[in-house]
């Protein structure tokens, strides 16, 4: 495997160009999708709204199941799963 290609850490695009990076920086963690022009990232809502836009216009899921379905996938990422953690975590 290419180390090139990595996964954004919030939505799982894969990033493989430069132009997908955050600011177009190899290093960065996310994609320019997740990212705000300064490079922070963007809020959860922002991005589960895009990815479920993005799966019901792909792929033609109802939107009930792709509001499903995205919240599934971005809660394994690794920037929103410390976020599910502490939902869940006793208090
Ligand atoms: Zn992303």
């Amino acid at each position: 495997m290419d180390k090139k290609c990595t996964a954004c850490g919030s939505c799982g695009f894969p990033m493989s160009k430069l132009e997908d990076y955050a600011l177009k920086n190899p290093e960065s963690l996310y994609c320019v999708h997740c990212t705000n022009p300064d490079g922070t990232l963007k809020p959860y809502a922002e991005i589960f709204e895009m990815t479920v836009s993005y799966y019901k216009n792909s792929q033609g899921i109802e939107d009930s199941a792709a509001r499903k379905l995205v919240q599934d996938l971005l809660t394994s990422f690794p920037a929103w799963k410390k976020m599910k953690e502490k939902e869940n975590a006793p208090r």
